[in-house]
């Protein structure tokens, strides 16, 4: 039949394989290419002539050789049909990615003769387009960084199960301080670029083994592993983080700032997965927020509560629940060793938690507005128990920033002095600096008020805020108190000695006294008495202790 001797011919066969789009070749029991169409000269790179009668190993590098040659000898040996996915590299050095199936097939008179038939499928798009979403789906595109959840993949795989060194995995969670005005100022492309400042240094300043990471808005994490004792180096990469993430940034329009926040958690269980990790540094970021933002804390058990949403509905029962009470810690004058006075301090006994100091409920207090009817309640109970008190004993209560700028203190004090009849002149009123509201005007027009009736009124923690000489100019306070921590290492600390010599000095230069807080040892009691300072309170003079209240 005329077809069949057409079909039968050689040309025939090159004909029909040349037409299909995809690569195919027929190899004999040699290795040797006998047959092969125009799409696997194409991919090959070279022409026909020069690879047929050619093995793999007269085309490709010997390691690719190697793997087409063994699946080769598969096929052959085994009679069975093989798929593969290998790495191609032609004769201009181009990679492609392939997937082969190779078959045996037997053909001609007799027993016939054994050949290998090869079709490939070119399969790189595929894996480049896979690889490049893959990249796009563990990134942040606007950093580079990698994003949550590639950060999620590191972590879990940095604690799974065969890690035995526990102290070797901690996590830092930084919150940017202040971007959102930045955002709000000067446009999202602005803040656009500030990120992207941000990331180049928090990158800058691990190391490259470490991960740093872009969680989602103003949120980055860094996962550090290995290294010496980790826990004091991620203490000392927070504080460097702290520091260069602070230094101003030049945009294209204007000059500007942030802060960080930078909560610290460290693999210390076995059990304690990703998650659990990042929940912990998140709330040891969040507690650096609301104690003032920018610096670093690590995380500790009793966080949590400061976290718990329960607490601030707690809190609003406490007072009627009589879980409220006032302690008092005296105030000394060393030089004469004269009691002066008692700061009033709120104490909260949780009926879950046990005692919650106020550096935890106060805030909440403040954020849930329910700080004025605590500051009342402290306000009376303090007035109520100095009336047992000799004369010449004083009452220090702490006022919250955020009582000054409402205008019922004034009349709150007047009412809490008439009801237990304690002389005006007896009570002092601590404001803390470390809040803005108290540079306003509403809050200058209160402590104006107070002080006409004859109230004292104190700066707390003099030194650690962002108030202010301005408001120091404006107000004549009668009392700074200076922080503990500037008191901290005294007598040794060099520098603490002079920024107290010089607050000190500015402090009696515009007429107020001057009390230094936590003086627990008796030569930071004799330095400060050397420096000038007028009243101390501390451990060393007595804790704040329940013993004075009636209520
Ligand atoms: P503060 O006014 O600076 O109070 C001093 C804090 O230092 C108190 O902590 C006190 O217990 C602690 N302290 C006293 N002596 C020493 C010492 O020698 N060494 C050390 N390390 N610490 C010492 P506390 O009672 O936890 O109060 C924390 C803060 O809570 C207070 O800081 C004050 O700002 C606020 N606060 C307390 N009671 C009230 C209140 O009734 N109203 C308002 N608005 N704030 C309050
Ligand atoms: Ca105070
Ligand atoms: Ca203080």
């Amino acid at each position: 039949m005329l077809h069949q001797r057409v079909l039968g011919s050689a040309e025939a066969l090159q004909k029909i394989i040349d037409i299909i789009p995809s690569p195919v070749f027929v190899k004999d029991t040699a290795h040797r290419w006998v047959l092969m169409n125009g799409a696997m000269e194409e991919i090959l790179g070279h022409p026909r002539e020069a690879l047929l009668g050619k093995s793999d190993y007269d085309v490709f590098p010997p390691d690719e050789a190697a793997v087409f040659w063994a699946t080769d000898d598969r096929v052959f040996s085994n009679c069975e049909t093989v798929e593969n996915e290998e790495r191609l590299t032609n004769a201009q050095g181009l990679v492609r990615q392939v997937v082969t199936r190779k078959t045996l097939l037997r053909l001609g008179p007799g027993r016939g003769t054994l050949f290998l038939v090869g079709i490939i499928q070119d399969v790189t798009i595929y894996r480049e387009a896979a690889a490049q979403s893959h990249f796009l789906s563990r990134h942040d595109m606007l950093t580079g960084l990698p994003n949550r959840t590639l950060f999620q993949e590191r972590l879990r795989e940095a604690v799974g199960h065969g890690n035995r060194e526990l102290d070797n995995v901690a996590v830092l969670l930084i919150d940017l301080d202040g971007f959102k005005a930045v955002n709000d100022a000067y446009g999202h492309e602005a803040g656009d670029e500030l990120l992207r400042v941000v990331a180049a240094r928090l990158a800058e300043a691990v190391r490259t083994s470490d991960t740093v990471a872009r969680l989602g808005g103003d949120e980055f994490g860094i996962l550090l592993r290995g290294g010496l004792s980790l826990q004091t180096a991620a203490e000392r990469i927070a504080a460097d983080i702290c520091e260069v993430v602070a230094v101003p940034v030049q945009l294209r329009q204007s000059q500007t700032m942030v802060s960080a926040s930078v909560g610290i958690t460290h693999f210390s269980k076995p059990d304690t997965g990703p998650e659990e990790l990042l929940r912990q540094a998140d709330i040891a970021m969040y507690s650096v927020k609301r104690t003032g933002r920018h610096g670093h804390r690590a995380y500790e058990p009793g966080l949590e509560i400061i976290a718990n949403r329960q607490l601030h509905a707690d809190l609003r029962h406490a007072l009627e629940r009589h879980q409220l009470h006032v302690v008092y810690q005296p105030q000394w004058n060393p030089p004469d060793g004269k009691l002066t006075g008692y700061e009033a301090l709120l104490r909260w006994e949780h009926p879950h938690y046990g005692p919650v100091g106020p550096a935890v409920f106060i805030p909440i207090a403040e954020q849930s507005g329910l700080i004025g009817t605590l500051g009342n309640f402290a306000l009376r109970a303090a007035c109520t128990t100095a009336m047992q008190w000799p004369a010449s004993v004083r009452i220090t209560v702490n006022v919250s920033p955020l009582q000054l700028v409402e205008d019922k203190l004034r009349d709150e004090v007047c009412a809490v002095l008439k009801a237990t009849g304690l002389a005006a002149e007896r009570l002092e009123l601590e404001i803390t600096e470390s809040t803005p509201a108290i540079d306003s005007a509403g809050a200058l027009k209160t402590l104006h008020q107070l002080k006409a009736l004859g109230v004292r009124i104190a700066l707390d923690d003099f030194g650690t805020g962002t108030a202010s000489l301005d408001m120091m100019h404006r107000f004549s306070f009668d009392r700074m108190k200076i922080d503990g921590r500037f008191v901290a290492n005294l007598p040794q600390d060099l520098r603490g000695h002079a920024i107290i010599g010089s607050l000190i000095s500015l402090a009696h230069s515009l007429g107020a006294k001057v009390t230094a807080e936590g003086v627990e040892r008796m030569e930071q009691a004799f330095c400060l008495m050397e420096l000038g300072c007028d009243e101390m309170q501390g451990y060393l003079f007595g804790h704040p202790n329940a013993r004075k209240t009636v209520l």
